[in-house]
């Protein structure tokens, strides 16, 4: 689609990301290119900044905001990431066409806060903190699973811009699980829990597309049954065309119970 726009910008040093009023990112522009953005008058290019798609780092995995969820999910890992299987599994649940798949990046995901964003789903998973560039020249580091605080509602303010997401390697090594469900067999996610056991024994349970926001919920050790019953009893089930509210309670008890049966088992 055309936006009204009056100005691209193509960024290329952090000056560049110092964004007028009414400009905005862009990053694949699968989402921005898609419907009317109004109130937007201008653009700015992130794609020419460069940045390194995938970097291992002494703690872990740096996934830059320009990764294309294409990019991520062709990385080679590293033998000892037993979690890595979660990236293509969601990868898988966001069911784009291979077209849009090679456009669409990681922070562009998470920056649209859908709660069926797959990108927020694998990254609040793996416990991966978001690196934001502030618009004073500094940086924040907020957990993905934080950042992202309802339909659409991420904690960045105006004129922040999300930089990278590091992944740490204690999850990345981690025994982890993930089922998704959707109402059809090519719908969008109605809800995706991912399980994961830590070296540690730490086992993280963590809740998306069936909630408005990310829910997470750590144990010390396997929960029996009935503890996690008692977590998912109360939480606020997400309402719109790809699940009733008591449809999701239901379906995600069910996958949350799987998922953890499978990284304690
Ligand atoms: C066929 C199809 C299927 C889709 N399925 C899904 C789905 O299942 N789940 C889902 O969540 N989405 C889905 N989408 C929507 C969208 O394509 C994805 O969310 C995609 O990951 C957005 O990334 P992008 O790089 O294209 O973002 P853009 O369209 O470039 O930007 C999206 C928003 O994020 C902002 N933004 C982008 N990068 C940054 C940054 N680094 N820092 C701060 N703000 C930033 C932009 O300003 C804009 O507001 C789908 C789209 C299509 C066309």
């Amino acid at each position: 689609m055309d936006l009204a726009v009056t100005s691209l910008r193509a960024a290329r040093t952090r000056a560049d990301l110092r964004l007028a009023p009414g400009e905005r990112p862009l990053a694949g522009g699968t989402w921005l290119f898609s419907e009317p953005q109004p109130g937007v008058t201008g653009l700015v290019d992130l794609m020419s900044l460069g940045w390194e798609p995938v970097a291992r780092t002494a703690a872990g995995l740096r996934v830059a905001a320009t990764c294309t969820v294409e990019q991520l999910a062709s990385h080679a890992p590293d033998p000892a990431w037993n979690a890595w299987p979660t990236v293509a599994a969601c990868v898988d649940a966001l069911l784009m066409s291979f077209k849009v798949q090679a456009q669409a990046t990681v922070g562009g995901n998470v920056a649209l806060a859908l709660p069926a964003g797959a990108m927020t789903s694998l990254l609040a998973g793996l416990d991966a903190v978001a690196v934001v560039w502030t618009p004073d020249g500094g940086e924040r580091r907020e957990a993905v699973a934080d950042l992202v605080v309802g339909p659409g509602r991420t904690t960045l303010a105006p004129g922040e811009v999300l930089r990278a997401f590091d992944v740490p390697t204690h999850a990345l090594e981690a025994r982890a699980a993930v089922r998704q469900i959707a109402l059809t067999a090519v719908g969008r996610s109605s809800s995706l829990v991912v399980a994961r056991r830590d070296a540690d024994g730490t086992v993280t349970l963590t809740v998306t597309a069936a909630t408005p926001r990310p829910v997470q919920h750590r144990f010390a050790s396997p929960p029996t049954s009935a503890q996690v019953d008692g977590v998912l009893t109360g939480l606020e089930w997400y309402d719109d065309l790809h699940g009733a509210p008591d449809w999701r309670r239901a379906v995600t008890t069910l996958l949350a119970h799987e998922v953890l049966a499978e990284v304690a088992a």
